[in-house]
């Protein structure tokens, strides 16, 4: 799926006069914020934006569509092939990895910008404001400033707390990426023609309005460049759409992980070779998150991972004819 709202504001403002001697940078993504979410009624705000920055029609996600995939690509500009973080849960050596250090530290040779940012040394400094493997050390290396996801902090402090950072006044942060997890939590749970969906749209578009308001009130409207954008798009999937596969196979005992487009089941690692290929079972609970995408493209992306030489051998990902 293409996504999504992406505005750069004030790319080519003279930045001197900065609290950083850097050029200062701020990334904002709002999760599953789809290109064209974004418009003159429903998001007024970020449309003003939008008409005085520059918009891109969209950029591209990578594939597998879900965010720590996404945002690590967003943050090292290599797929998921090469950073290692291949899902939001992942199961390897023998057990599942969610949101850790273990499932973005795969591949040690990448490393975000944010590291980068800091290890170019003379006065860098890097923030994460919750953005996904942000507070995390890369070859050693951790941003000035990190706060770890916690979805119970308020969006409006989210925006005062990184700004600080850019006002620090021992370590000014010239780079700083922060996160905000809707509307892809409400999306999953209702979908996207709901209104519960558009309100979390609208309370987005008061988001961006009180960062700009906030960085105009302190004098940093003309030295940081914003960038706004998200990591993938979403579409309600209807019910003759999804693919019920007890109607197709009987498992049993057996570990699921992840959710779509893509999920792994592996027979428990307490069976022998034998059982596991009589006694798979399919147990999904019916919560949004597991429906499983009909379409064309569920088996041509299978296939394509599966085939793929460069799927590393832990994943124990097979093709079967
Ligand atoms: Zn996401």
């Amino acid at each position: 799926m293409l996504s999504l709202a992406f505005i750069c504001l004030s790319c080519f403002l003279n930045l001197v006069g900065s609290i950083s001697k850097h050029p200062s940078v701020l990334v904002v993504s709002f999760d599953a914020f789809r290109y064209d979410f974004l418009n003159k009624s429903a998001t007024p705000n970020l449309y003003a934006l939008s008409q005085i920055g520059v918009r891109a029609d969209y950029i591209r996600n990578i594939f597998p569509t879900k965010t720590f995939p996404n945002h690590f690509s967003i943050g090292t500009g290599v797929y998921a092939e090469d950073h290692g973080v291949l899902a939001n849960h992942v199961f390897y050596n023998n057990r599942s990895h969610g949101y850790s250090y273990d499932l973005f530290h795969y591949n040690d040779d990448v490393v975000p910008i944010w590291t980068l940012n800091e290890k170019a040394g003379q006065g860098r400094h890097s923030g994460s404001m919750m953005w996904p493997g942000g507070e995390f050390a890369y070859q050693g290396v951790t941003p000035t400033h990190a706060v770890r996801y916690d979805q119970s902090f308020d969006w409006n402090k989210r925006v005062d707390v990184a700004i600080s950072w850019f006002l620090n006044e021992t370590a000014p942060a010239n780079l700083v990426m922060l996160y905000f997890e809707e509307p892809d939590f409400i999306g999953h749970r209702h979908g996207v023609d709901d209104p519960l969906f558009r309100d979390e749209i609208r309370h987005c578009d008061r988001t961006a309005k009180y960062l700009q308001d906030q960085l105009e009130a302190h004098n940093l409207h003309d030295k940081v460049n914003v960038f706004l954008l998200s990591d993938h798009g979403m579409v309600s999937v209807a019910q003759d759409r999804i693919i019920d596969l007890n109607k197709f196979a009987n498992f049993s005992r057996c570990d699921v992980v992840g959710t779509s487009p893509v999920m792994q089941i592996s027979a428990l690692a307490s069976l022998d070779p034998f059982t596991k290929r009589c006694k798979f079972s399919w147990n999904v609970k019916e919560t949004g998150n597991s429906k499983i995408k009909s379409a064309n493209g569920e088996n041509l992306h299978t296939k394509t991972v599966s085939l793929h030489l460069r799927v590393p051998n832990e994943l124990n990902l097979q093709y079967f004819s």
